[in-house]
């Protein structure tokens, strides 16, 4: 029978659902109860089902920013509302809403191959375009707080369907009020500005090294982009990874200092006033940690910031070895580092 959208119970969960290949990093997980979220519709009903039965829930877009343990209890909704609409496109902007189960890379070339040029520097980014604003995704000087007008979301503490402007979305650094509040918000669109007036964003050095004396074009960037993440990245139908496992960690300017006196080859970036931002993949790699293997999981030798798994690694496998960098980290540059993906 086939049941309108909004009567989405408990009943329509499948049991025990493999995750293996809905996390990047490879971890052999399922869950207890899943349900595939293709329309918002659905999720009223559903959560209040949910919350009756008093089980726990959590959501999943793409599984690139998870670590996931070996059973996931409760309901996990798998968000795969599509759509992709031009509300208005003037002089000046377009504004564009899009499902939260889009694939964010197809959606940044969709908005090329439309002629809407500015966020070419988020290519290759994996995952959802639901989860762009949770960890307010960026790459490459750039991050997707830039674009977004507002987001919609199913409020669980309100039992309603809300939007979220820029500002209330309060997003910083891989930080966002939705971050903020884990397992409050079901996103289902969001909404992106992209300005008419367009000119290349060439800050990071690469960028710049490859386009000095040119004026390149939107689709020459998102080419470019796509080859040096590519040639830097793992790709995580090869290799199990989350992407950059540890943000880079901010500093004040005077530690930054204190820091580069004794270390001068520390690689550091300006930050918001007397703050600068550290490279975590330095950090790491001074303390010898790329490369190693340990067990199932390792360090990834090209980039020290990437944690992999060879196959077989468990989260606890994962979350132990982020714990001897970060303990070795803190003992040699009295600097704390922060775990990037979500820890279910
Ligand atoms: C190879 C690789 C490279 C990467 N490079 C970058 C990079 O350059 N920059 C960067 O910022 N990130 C990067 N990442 C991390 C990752 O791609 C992003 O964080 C991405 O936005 C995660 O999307 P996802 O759909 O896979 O989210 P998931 O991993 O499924 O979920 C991440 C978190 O968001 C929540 N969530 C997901 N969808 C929703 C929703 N619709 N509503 C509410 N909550 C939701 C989940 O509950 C979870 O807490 C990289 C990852 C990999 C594997």
């Amino acid at each position: 029978m086939n049941l309108p959208s909004s009567s989405t119970t408990l009943a329509n969960c499948t049991p025990k659902l493999g995750l293996l290949q809905r996390n990047t990093l490879g971890i052999e997980s399922y869950a207890e109860q899943a349900i595939v979220i293709s329309k918002s519709e659905q999720i009223p009903l559903l959560l209040q089902d949910i919350k009756a039965h008093g089980l726990p829930w959590q959501v999943l877009g793409g599984g690139s920013n998870v670590v996931l343990p070996s059973v996931l209890p409760g309901i996990t909704l798998l968000i795969d509302i599509a759509g992709k609409e031009v509300l208005s496109s003037d002089r000046t902007e377009t504004l564009i809403r899009v499902g939260a189960g889009e694939h964010w890379h197809d959606f940044v070339q969709w908005t090329l191959a439309q002629g809407f040029p500015g966020m070419e520097n988020l290519a290759l980014i994996p995952g959802t375009v639901g989860a762009s604003p949770i960890q307010n995704i960026g790459a490459y000087g750039l991050e997707v707080a830039h674009f977004i007008e507002n987001v919609q979301a199913f409020d669980t503490e309100k039992n309603g369907f809300v939007t979220l402007s820029n500002r209330e979305c309060e997003f910083a650094y891989r930080d966002s009020y939705f971050k903020q509040n884990p397992n409050r918000f079901i996103i289902t669109q969001v909404t992106f500005k992209l300005p008419k007036a367009w000119a290349p964003k060439l800050t990071y050095a690469e960028l710049a090294k490859q386009f000095s004396n040119q004026s390149p074009t939107p689709l020459e960037i998102f080419n470019a982009v796509c080859a040096i993440r590519s040639s830097k990245l793992p790709d995580p139908k090869v290799l199990g990874n989350a992407g950059s496992f540890f943000q880079n960690p901010i500093v004040s300017e005077a530690q930054c200092t204190e820091l580069a006196n004794q270390y001068p080859a520390i690689v550091s970036f300006p930050d918001a006033v007397g703050q600068r931002k550290l490279a975590a993949g330095w950090l790491i790699d001074q303390c010898g940690f790329k490369g190693k293997r340990i067990g199932p999981v390792g360090v990834y030798d090209k980039q020290a910031l990437v944690l992999v798994n060879y196959g077989g690694g468990s989260a606890q496998d994962i979350l132990g070895l982020a714990k001897q960098i970060q303990d070795k980290v803190q003992e040699t540059f009295g600097v704390q580092l922060q775990i990037e993906p979500n820890i279910f």
